[in-house]
């Protein structure tokens, strides 16, 4: 425990708070808890960049809370006192969760609605009627129901957050927001939380906050090198796959995996690649029906699948918009399509708005377009006091994208952040010969099926998910999404990893043979807040490599590999 860190008890919150705080588990706020707790009790307004995983829910949560319980002691009447806008479901029914959780010892006094959900504004309408203390919603779903005046804010809200603001725009929000805005009272406290202090979310603070406090707490935004190691190894098209399935078929990389790659295609091939080698994954992307994909988070969460292979919501939220480097710089974003021209799903937040526990590592297998990009997908991992690895394979064309990163998150520190991956490529020579006739087998036809089998089976999935399993929840467990696809050919002898192929060095140590997928399943689900392990990468205890970091600094992707 930090003991110059203030402490909650110190504070000034109520015991029920406290109480469920300690129940929580944690022992000391985090930085920007210990930061905008306090301020916001003074009554300030707040701006914070906080990124997902710094604590920043119950960084604007505890101080909704303790001022309802304070209102609560001199006013009786029932109202809604604080508003909460979020721009996915996901995050609503977070906020939701962590609220409950936080009024565990006070739920009469303080009552929560999450009315993200896609239920009708009628079926909604007796909640809100009963004037919860907290609604958290988005702000179309709110707006559409002030209108319908099943809500009313003007006389009683105290506060308003609105949380991951940067999204709010990219998801195209604004306009609702800016309605929204006239149906509240003259004077509120307001909190504005935002991974990125985009040119959209400075307006918005001129809109809303009134001499707000602005937090910048971490300057690389992202935990620093005891907690979260970075690093980039430089491979081209072909070694990035051959990379990968020999450090996910030897279990090099171990713990719960988020691969990222830079397009729903390429989803769909990593996926049918592995599965030649027998390598069980879910995709994760924005065309799945919402159900499923909250399943699938869930399951990984609980363990089911170690790993997962998703796009970032910037490529599908906003092609147009993806170099970070032109962001900010004036060009207005184009909204509403996905790469293709498809309409993008206004509630997905694939690496953003969705919470992932647990994750071991975050696997860049495509760079990300964007610095932020590249944040909020490492962000997965090392998330509150867990530590976390993230491993980027850079190709010749992905060099200058390294280089945008490593220059924002080095910040003014001399060393690099992203540290060489030293794996010796030639020791997994042996392997070029299957990863090549993998490659072949999987063809664009085989991806395109591919996909299309897969969102024909989530879709009947998901109304399953729907009806069944609201009354028989057991059963939702036994619903898996990482099952083969098989479009490809799969050629049986590529499940298997025959002796001589593993580098002398690993012999032994490793049991690649071993069927894992068969093993996995009567695995118990790990327990939430434990990372099992990460990359094996300490020295001296993994032969293939041997991280001599020599401290020069590694910037404009001079990144050496051996
Ligand atoms: P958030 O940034 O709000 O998405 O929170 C990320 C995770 O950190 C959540 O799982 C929280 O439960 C957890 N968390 C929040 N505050 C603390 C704290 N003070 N100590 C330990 N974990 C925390």
């Amino acid at each position: 425990m930090d003991a110059e860190r203030l402490q909650f008890h110190e504070m000034g919150l109520d015991d029920r708070l406290l109480k469920a705080v300690a129940d929580l588990g944690w022992s000391q706020p985090t930085l920007i808890q210990e930061k905008a707790i306090p301020l916001a009790l003074e009554g300030k307004d707040l701006l914070a960049r906080a990124r997902t995983g710094s604590g920043k829910t119950a960084a604007y949560a505890v101080p909704v809370i303790q001022r309802i319980l304070a209102s609560k002691q001199s006013v009786r009447e029932q109202d809604v006192r604080a508003l909460i806008l979020v721009p996915t479901k996901e995050l609503g029914q977070q906020v939701q969760t962590m609220i409950r959780q936080l009024t565990a010892y006070c739920s009469r006094d303080v009552r929560v609605a999450d009315i993200t959900g896609k239920a009708d504004l009628s079926a909604q309408r007796p909640i809100l009627m009963e004037k919860p203390d907290v609604v958290v919603g988005t702000p179309s779903r709110v707006l559409a129901h002030l209108n319908a005046q099943n809500l009313a804010l003007h006389s009683s809200l105290e506060t308003l957050v609105v949380d991951e603001a940067d999204l709010l725009f990219s998801f195209g929000f604004e306009a609702d927001l800016k309605n929204l805005l006239c149906h509240l009272p003259k004077i509120y406290q307001s909190f504005l939380m935002s991974a990125t202090l985009t040119e959209d979310v400075q307006a918005l603070k001129e809109l809303l906050l009134h001499n707000p406090v602005i937090l910048k707490l971490q300057g690389s935004q992202l935990p620093d090198s005891s907690q979260l190691q970075q690093y980039s190894i430089k491979c081209e098209e072909e070694d990035k796959f051959l990379l990968v399935y020999t450090l996910l078929k030897l279990r090099l990389v171990q713990g719960k995996t988020l691969v990222f790659v830079g397009a729903v295609e390429r989803c769909y091939r990593l996926k049918l690649f592995l599965e030649q080698f027998g390598i069980p994954a879910c995709v994760l992307n924005s065309e799945l029906p919402i159900q499923s994909r909250c399943h699938i988070i869930t399951q990984f969460n609980q363990g089911f699948y170690d790993y997962i292979i998703a796009t970032d919501e910037q490529s599908l939220a906003d092609p147009t918009a993806a170099p970070q480097a032109t962001a900010g710089k004036g060009k207005k974003k184009k909204k509403g399509t996905e790469r293709g021209g498809r309409t993008k799903d206004k509630e997905y937040g694939v690496s953003r708005g969705v919470d992932f526990q647990n994750v071991a590592n975050v696997i860049n297998f495509d760079f990300p377009t964007a610095v932020e990009s590249y944040i909020h997908r490492v962000g997965r991992t090392a998330r509150a006091d867990n530590p976390g690895t993230a491993l980027s394979f850079i190709s010749h064309t992905e060099l200058g994208l390294l280089s945008e990163v490593e220059e924002a998150l080095t910040g003014d520190n001399a060393d690099s952040v992203l540290k060489p991956y030293e794996f010796k490529m030639e020791e997994i020579e042996g392997f070029r010969y299957r990863c090549r006739d993998a490659m072949r087998s999987v063809t664009k036809q085989a991806v395109r099926e591919a996909r299309l089998k897969e969102i024909k089976q989530e879709l009947l999935n998901s109304e399953k998910l729907k009806t069944y399993f609201e009354d028989n929840p057991r059963d939702l467990q036994l619903l898996r999404h990482d099952k083969d696809l098989h479009p490809a050919v799969v050629k049986p002898h590529l499940r298997n990893v025959p002796d001589y192929l593993v580098p002398e060095t690993l012999r032994g140590a490793l049991n690649p043979l071993s069927n894992r997928r068969r093993k996995k399943r009567k695995e118990k689900p790990k327990p939430d807040g434990v990372v099992k392990s990460k990359f094996k990468n300490i020295q001296g205890k993994n032969p293939l490599k041997s991280f001599r970091y020599s401290g020069v600094r590694n910037r404009k992707g001079k990144a050496g590999h051996s």
